[in-house]
């Protein structure tokens, strides 16, 4: 028999709950009913994206979220800043050149933070830049990106700053109104405990200024239309009833549990996971590793796509490669969404039979017993309060 564990950066697991909510037989969403429900998620969503700000929601994967922005914000000839530390920075700079974007990048080594200094002189140097593309989590490098400092540069600017937090968001702090992050985009499989097929973003009113002006083509994603509708407790198109329904639930558990407890949450599993693989003698890939994926280098002498082959062919536990360059580089465990210290040590379970089987030489049981240590002996940090 084999039982599976998703421990990839995303999708991540889904609760029993949220399934069953999600299973239910569908309703009309021009209904009274509907509009109850989609007020719940609106209010939820605010609440996780610390945010009083307006939050739309798209039938689509994260990558929409970030479309949206792109071509709401921006107009023909527009300038912008993309931060490439890795795959989904790219993303951006894709996005924004398939409009006609000027980008002007600044690329960062894989595995580091980009210095909020470099945005700042960047900014500088191009006036007239009218966003700034930066990722909270580089879930491609496991790498945590300090968005309150870039925030701190860009609100006294005219550019807008734009913030892919699709696996960030409930794992790493985002204060979206109080950095004062202009949108920021997310999707439902990661940290928000959901299928894929929803994505999010919240905008400032300096991004609602931009969106007046912005003359990118654009239809689906016409933020206009979503607000006009959105004022009236009601969506343009036929919203995914379903996993919006999902979404009431995962956030009733998020809120159940509280916004910084989830966070804390993440902390200590990211922890342990890290006290896990550097007693197993592995290295850490990020020097500013994110609480919701950590990237581990592959030792000398395994096959990182083996390993994780092995891991989810063999053990059932889906771990994920590393993407562009790093493939077969790195690997990336998650601790991401609905998941707690029982899942963690399933993952340096697997992780440590695996290596064994490979032929790496450790001490079994120096990755789990590291792990175990860093729970039953928490920083307070990520201890969680009120209960
Ligand atoms: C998952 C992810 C996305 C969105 O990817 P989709 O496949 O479109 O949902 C975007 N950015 C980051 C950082 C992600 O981790």
């Amino acid at each position: 028999m084999q039982k599976n564990y998703i421990m990839a950066p995303g999708p991540t697991p889904v609760p029993e709950d949220v399934l069953l909510e999600i299973a239910k037989p569908i309703i009309h969403h021009r209904t009274n009913q509907y509009q109850e429900i989609f007020k719940k998620a609106n209010e939820g969503l605010k609440y996780i994206f610390k945010t009083s700000n307006d939050i739309f929601t798209f039938a689509s994967s994260g990558t929409g979220a970030m479309e949206a922005a792109t071509v709401n914000l921006l107009s023909k000839g527009d300038k912008a800043i993309v931060v490439r530390g890795g795959k989904f920075g790219e993303r951006f700079d894709e996005i924004c050149k398939a409009y006609g974007i000027e980008t002007i990048p600044i690329d960062v080594e894989w595995g580091k933070a980009v210095d909020p200094a470099d945005i700042k002189k960047r900014l500088n140097e191009n006036k007239g830049v009218k966003a700034v593309f930066a990722t909270l989590c580089e879930t491609s490098t496991g790498t945590k990106n300090d968005i309150e400092g870039i925030a701190g540069i860009v609100k006294s600017t005219n550019a807008a700053l734009v913030v892919d937090a699709v696996s960030g968001l409930g794992a790493d702090d985002l204060r979206t109104d109080e950095w004062g992050v202009d949108v920021v985009c997310s999707g439902s499989q990661k940290g928000m405990m959901l299928p894929p097929g929803l994505a999010f973003l919240s905008a400032s009113k300096k991004a609602f200024d931009m969106m007046s002006k912005s003359d990118l083509p654009k239809y689906y994603f016409d933020l206009k239309a979503y607000k006009k509708s959105l004022d009236k407790n009601d969506v343009p198109w036929t919203p995914a009833v379903g996993l919006v329904r999902g979404l009431c639930k995962s956030m009733d558990m998020i809120k159940a549990e509280g916004i910084d407890n989830v966070l804390a949450r993440h902390l200590r599993l990211a922890e342990a996971t890290r006290d896990a693989v550097e007693n197993l003698g592995l290295d850490l890939f990020s020097s500013s590793p994110s609480n919701a994926v950590t990237a581990v280098k592959v030792p000398d002498g395994v096959d990182g796509q083996a390993l994780v082959k092995t891991m989810r062919n063999k053990y059932g536990v889906t771990i994920a490669g590393g993407q562009g360059h790093v493939k077969g580089k790195i690997f990336r465990i998650a601790h991401l969404g609905y998941m707690i210290e029982f899942d963690t040590l399933s993952a340096i379970s697997a992780l440590e039979i695996v290596l064994k089987e490979m032929g790496y030489k450790f001490k079994v049981g120096s990755g789990v017993g590291a792990a175990l240590e860093s729970f039953t002996t928490q920083k307070k940090s990520s201890r969680p309060v009120n209960v």
